[in-house]
């Protein structure tokens, strides 16, 4: 379905011109070559997408963990995939270029740009239908997984609709009660709990956190729809093995009361220890997800590159980086298997102004013995061991906030070749709709 004309549903198939950046319509986004359509071996449908976004993960991000764990040889997993794009990020919102993750994610999840802290609503105060509803309504089944809160904005973006992030109660409330996602995998318990709760006992270590929650239950209620619920490794393995026993089960699991980890500077107590990583829940997703025959759509975040990178913590930021690579490792052997899955790693923004040097670069102008206090006015992390070589690298930081710097998109399976080239984060939702042959929900999702 991915040749020919497609003047029914929105989708433009042009005979010629590349991806369209523009944003201005929900439909108006993709042109692409006839030769791309048939050049590629892939299946014409994408009947599974799995979408994994390094929140904050620019290139430099990338290029570290890179050199940290595979070394200037060596490639990640989410380096081996063979579409890459560079993806612009900017929102529309009246006081900056710069977005926030909740726009950045409004405008892959709904290909519409918007105010920085709106989720999934337009700067006109409309909702807009989000990529994973649009997937539901297809008849596929839908999973969010991440290190945050899984009420955080990201994830939020894909499911729920509220004029500010913070609302994560409402978020969480929309989760089960509207959007109806299948799998939700992820921390922030205490939003789904009513404010001074005591939160499930694998999480009430050290008994600090409360729940914080404005929508009473929702634990409870999520039950009642007929999740499974889990809050520990154990706990899910128990829950999982219980929907292995009955097609189409749905899963709630809430590991941690907030993040999976402690954000803070090196050496004031930055912890990033994942209850149950990252690769694990993706896993768990994929495993669930994969019952439905029409297929999933599955959007997974690690969050701790962002937030450690807004603390300049080097060596957690690349934590985090290698984290997302396993989940990324699990997605590409699931695809292995199963040639209809898009596969797409992102960011929804750059964090930090992150850059890579060498350890030994000679400062300038060069001055014997100057090595030492340059380095200590450029404010630089390491020097981090090269993998592959004798000799190391050093992160330096531009900033503890957001950059609006293009991010890498990379793919493969269906429909991967539209992400070639230079994009907009808009154009990711069209391309992932595309692949999905949802062009037709795309159109009604424009009259929204
Ligand atoms: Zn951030």
């Amino acid at each position: 379905m991915l040749n020919g004309d497609r003047t029914d549903t929105g989708l433009a198939v042009a005979a010629a011109g590349p991806v369209s950046r523009s944003s201005k319509s929900p439909v108006s986004g993709i042109f692409v070559t006839s030769q791309t359509l048939t050049s590629s071996a892939d299946p014409p449908i994408a009947r599974n997408v799995v979408l994994l976004i390094g929140d904050g993960m620019g290139q430099s991000h990338r290029f570290a963990g890179q050199l940290l764990a595979a070394g200037r040889d060596g490639r990640l997993a989410m380096d081996r995939l063979p579409h890459l794009g560079q993806m612009g990020t900017m929102s529309i919102d009246p006081t900056t270029f710069v977005t926030d993750s909740a726009a950045a994610a409004t405008a892959i999840a709904t290909g519409v740009k918007t105010h920085n802290g709106s989720v999934s609503i337009d700067p006109e105060g409309r909702e807009r239908t989000t990529i994973l509803e649009l997937a539901k309504a297809s008849g596929r089944s839908a999973g969010l997984v991440s290190t945050c809160q899984i009420t955080d904005a990201t994830p939020a973006a894909f499911a729920a609709h509220v004029p500010h992030r913070a609302d994560q109660s409402e978020v969480a409330r929309q989760y089960i009660e509207r959007a109806q996602v299948d799998v939700i995998l992820g921390g922030g318990a205490a939003h789904w709990l009513p404010y001074g709760a005591s939160l499930p006992p694998p999480l009430q270590v050290g008994g600090a956190w409360r729940g914080t929650g404005s929508e009473g239950d929702l634990i409870a209620r999520a039950r009642n729809l007929g999740y499974e619920f889990a809050a520990d490794a154990a706990g899910l393995h128990r829950s999982l093995d219980r929907l292995h026993q009955e097609p189409g089960g749905l899963l709630l699991g809430l590991f941690a009361a907030q993040e999976f980890f402690k954000q803070a500077e090196e050496g004031w107590g930055a912890v990033y220890d994942p209850p149950v990583s990252l690769a694990d829940l993706t896993s768990a997703a994929i495993d669930i997800l994969s019952r439905n025959p029409h297929g999933f759509f599955l959007m997974v975040e690690e969050s701790a590159i962002d937030r450690m990178a807004h603390r300049n913590n080097a060596p957690l930021t690349l934590k985090g980086v290698l984290e997302l690579d396993r989940a990324v490792e699990v997605a590409l052997a699931f695809a292995d298997q199963t040639p209809d899955t898009l596969v797409v790693v992102t960011a929804d923004h750059e964090c930090g102004g992150l850059s890579v040097a060498g350890s030994e670069d000679q400062p300038y102008p060069y001055e014997p013995g100057g090595g030492l206090l340059d380095t200590l006015l450029a404010g630089e992390d390491g020097p981090f061991p090269v993998a592959d070589a004798d000799y190391g690298f050093v992160l330096g930081w531009a900033t503890t906030g957001h950059t609006a710097a293009s991010v890498p998109v990379s793919a493969v399976g269906p429909g991967s070749g539209l992400l070639s080239g230079s994009i907009e984060n808009t154009d990711l939702f069209h391309a992932m709709a595309h692949a999905m042959d949802l062009a037709g929900h795309c159109a009604r999702s424009s009259r929204s």
